[in-house]
């Protein structure tokens, strides 16, 4: 049988099989996203469509598409977006691909707001390296009357989650501003988020392709303990928050403790702090919360 004839079923089989064989995490679904970005087709189509023949430059493209996937390049890139939290979100070579872990930090933020009874308030939100725009855009999109601004020092990410912002309909209500955490920001903001870089320097070299070859370094390196920027952005955010406040970062793996004492030094009691686990059990938001007057 010429490749000609091979129909979107059986190619979407032989590439899973291929991906398979060369181990990769979910080969079923790598297949089905890059069959579909190849034939722009959405799973609908795909599967209606399972019995049409590829042309030759249905399959060029996906075989193309196929060669990035197996050299490392993870689906979110080749794509350029990424879902998180339900909503769509492009990406640039200068943001991170969003991580299911992360959508931790919009749950925790989003509990703390519903605990203080304040879903429906005009909240002020500051999103600290804010990338894609995702965490930011998440609690927009679930805070009705909240305003947000996302600082980054990358302003190609900047762009990103402007566009992204737009996109999602939450242009009004989003700014974004370029500089270093929250250093050009002055308070009172009455919610810090942020996931920032925290891999420890000299690991980044033994992460996953998909991560050190594609994600931007400057959102991976947290310095030689990974702790650099909880030292830099935790006392902003304690300077930031107005009394009842709440600051909600993203951890590494085993970084939980060593954070929450950089926020029980910046002034925030203890017994006002809550670690949260990710799906995997592992500890991966700190929150810590300003004293209420
Ligand atoms: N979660 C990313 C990873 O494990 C790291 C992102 C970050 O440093 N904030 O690869």
């Amino acid at each position: 049988m010429s490749d000609a004839a091979v129909n979107i079923d059986q190619a979407r089989r032989a590439l899973t099989t291929r991906f398979a064989a060369a181990g990769l995490d979910s080969p079923e679904i790598d297949a089905r996203m890059l069959m579909g970005a190849a034939l722009q087709l959405d799973l609908t189509g795909l599967v209606t469509q399972g019995a049409r023949s590829l042309s030759a430059e249905d399959s060029a493209r996906l075989d193309a598409l196929a060669q990035r996937r197996l050299a490392g390049e993870p689906v979110a890139r080749i794509l350029g977006a990424k879902e998180f939290w339900g909503l769509a979100f492009k990406l640039s070579t200068e943001t991170l691909v969003p991580r299911p872990d992360t959508e931790t930090v919009v749950e925790a933020a989003l509990d703390h707001v519903r605990g203080t009874g304040s879903v429906n308030d005009p909240l002020r939100i500051a999103d600290l390296g804010t990338g894609s725009g995702a965490i930011l855009l998440a609690l927009l999109s679930e805070l009705p009357q909240s305003f947000g601004i996302g600082t980054d020092i990358s302003v190609g990410a900047l762009r990103t989650a402007r566009d992204n912002a737009v996109a999602l309909g939450l242009g009004d209500r989003a700014a974004f501003v370029a500089c270093s955490y929250a250093s050009a920001l002055s308070g009172p903001f009455d919610l810090v988020v942020s996931n920032p870089p925290y891999i420890p320097g000299g690991d980044i070299a033994g992460l996953a392709i998909e991560v050190r070859a594609h994600d931007p370094a400057r959102a991976l390196d947290g310095g030689a303990d990974g702790l650099d920027a909880y030292r830099a952005l935790i006392p902003q955010a304690a300077a930031l928050l107005r009394p009842g406040g709440a600051v909600a970062v993203e951890v590494g793996q085993g970084q939980a403790g060593d954070v929450e004492g950089l926020m029980t030094d910046a002034g925030f009691t203890a017994d006002l702090t809550m670690i949260r686990a990710d799906l995997a059990g592992i500890p991966r938001v700190v929150l810590g919360r300003k004293k209420p007057i």
